[in-house]
């Protein structure tokens, strides 16, 4: 009997002394779940510039890539694991930062039942893990736990508007159930949390085909070459040069009915600075991060075209059920709490992420 509480009491000393060494070097070893993705792998930029931070993605690439992370494969404080966080996980961490699951309405409606799972299992299975390890646990929630949002602009004490039987519930409802497990672990358990309810972002990174606005008007606006009357019959051609560039020349910029909805998009610099002021203080939120610079589609369409082709050109298009009407964040709780607000106007990162979707597409500027 006292062998084992020997062995207990050494193991416990030696664990709070590695935890109380590592923070006093501020030497983290930092999990990412989600790092392949698109605000994901620009976290981990930012904490591999630290170069104090031992860094591990796990991913199961669903919406992801390796090719995000190319520039840390192999890097001694790097560490790449293909992980579905529906599974177990098994790791020492210090610190969690959990974006495990798809973001774009098209990915996440494509297998809703495993959307959920994602959101459920995957946020309990990191739960389970801070709880065993004593890591402290940032989520990424979503301005969709708002669902169409009454009040406007949307401040954390607003409870929402969501449907709990549509085709978006599987994202909204289950961030909703994810921030309730991160409350209870808390309470229950003692576990520091961290929630961040993210509004639309945006930056080089994002799939080029993944159906999120911003990214579908930049592809469109590159891709669109205009028609030209033919010089022999008076019919439209599309011109010859254009289309041996792309072969999916011509396409108008695709504003889903009314067009007169908005979003606030944040540039993804700026959200990664906001995710990792939330994880260093002293806030559990949640805390809306978020640009509150607020634009219809119609807006942000005319927006890309005169940025990046007048001549493109704007259709209107059915939209899918649930879409909210209106989003904007109050982001006064992280100004003063977190000391945070964007610093990237729409107008100046669209270019920023222009010219990252004209060097993926290969379409040099005209
Ligand atoms: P993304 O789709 O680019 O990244 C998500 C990553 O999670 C991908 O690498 C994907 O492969 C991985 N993933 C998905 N399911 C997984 C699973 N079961 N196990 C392991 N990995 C899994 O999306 P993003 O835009 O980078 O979003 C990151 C996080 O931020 C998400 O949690 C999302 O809900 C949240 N968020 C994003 C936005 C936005 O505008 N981008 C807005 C609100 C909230
Ligand atoms: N878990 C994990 N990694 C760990 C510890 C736990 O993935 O290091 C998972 C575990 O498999 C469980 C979940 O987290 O499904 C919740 O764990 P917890 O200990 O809170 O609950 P219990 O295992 O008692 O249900
Ligand atoms: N949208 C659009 N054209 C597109 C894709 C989306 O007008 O090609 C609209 C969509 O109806 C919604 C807004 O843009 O009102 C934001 O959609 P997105 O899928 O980017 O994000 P979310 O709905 O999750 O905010």
């Amino acid at each position: 009997e006292n062998l084992f509480f020997d062995v207990l009491n050494c193991f416990m000393f030696q664990t709070s002394e590695r935890i109380s060494h590592c923070r006093l070097q501020s030497n983290m070893r930092i999990l990412v779940t989600g790092g392949a993705g698109f605000i994901g792998s620009h976290l981990v930029d930012r904490l591999m510039g630290n170069d104090k931070n031992e860094v591990i993605v796990a991913d199961n690439y669903f919406t992801g890539s390796k090719d995000n992370l190319r520039k840390w494969i192999g890097h001694p404080r790097f560490e790449l694991i293909r992980h579905d966080v529906t599974e177990p996980l098994l790791v020492e961490v210090d610190q969690i930062y959990h974006l495990a699951c798809p973001a774009s309405p098209i990915f996440y409606k494509y297998n809703p039942v495993k959307t959920i799972k994602t959101n459920v299992i995957g946020t309990l299975n990191m739960l389970g893990l801070a709880k065993r390890v004593g890591a402290r646990i940032l989520l990424t929630s979503t301005s969709e736990v708002y669902g169409d949002p009454l009040v406007h602009p949307q401040d954390e004490s607003y409870w929402g508007n969501v449907n709990p039987i549509g085709v978006r519930s599987c994202y909204d409802e289950g961030k909703r159930v994810a921030e309730t497990l991160m409350f209870d672990y808390h309470r229950q358990h003692g576990i520091e949390i961290r929630i961040a309810r993210i509004f639309n972002t945006y930056g080089p990174r994002m799939n080029i085909d993944d159906g999120r606005v911003v990214s579908n008007f930049i592809a469109q606006a590159l891709r669109y070459y205009p028609l030209l009357p033919s010089a022999f019959n008076g019919t439209a051609i599309v011109d010859a040069s254009a289309s041996a560039l792309h072969p999916c020349s011509g396409e108008p910029l695709t504003v889903q009915a009314p067009g007169t909805q908005t979003r606030s998009f944040c540039y993804v610099s700026d959200m990664v600075d906001g995710l990792i002021r939330l994880m260093e203080g002293e806030h559990t939120g949640p805390i809306n991060i978020g640009n509150p610079g607020e634009f219809t589609m119609q807006e942000l369409a005319e927006t890309v075209k005169e940025l990046i082709d007048h001549e493109v050109t704007i259709v209107s298009v059915e939209n899918t059920p649930d879409d909210p009407r209106q989003r904007k964040p109050d982001i006064t709780k992280a100004k003063e709490l977190l000391g945070w607000e964007p610093t990237i106007k729409l107008r100046d990162g669209l270019p920023l992420m222009e010219e990252d979707f004209r060097q993926r597409l290969g379409i040099p500027k005209k």
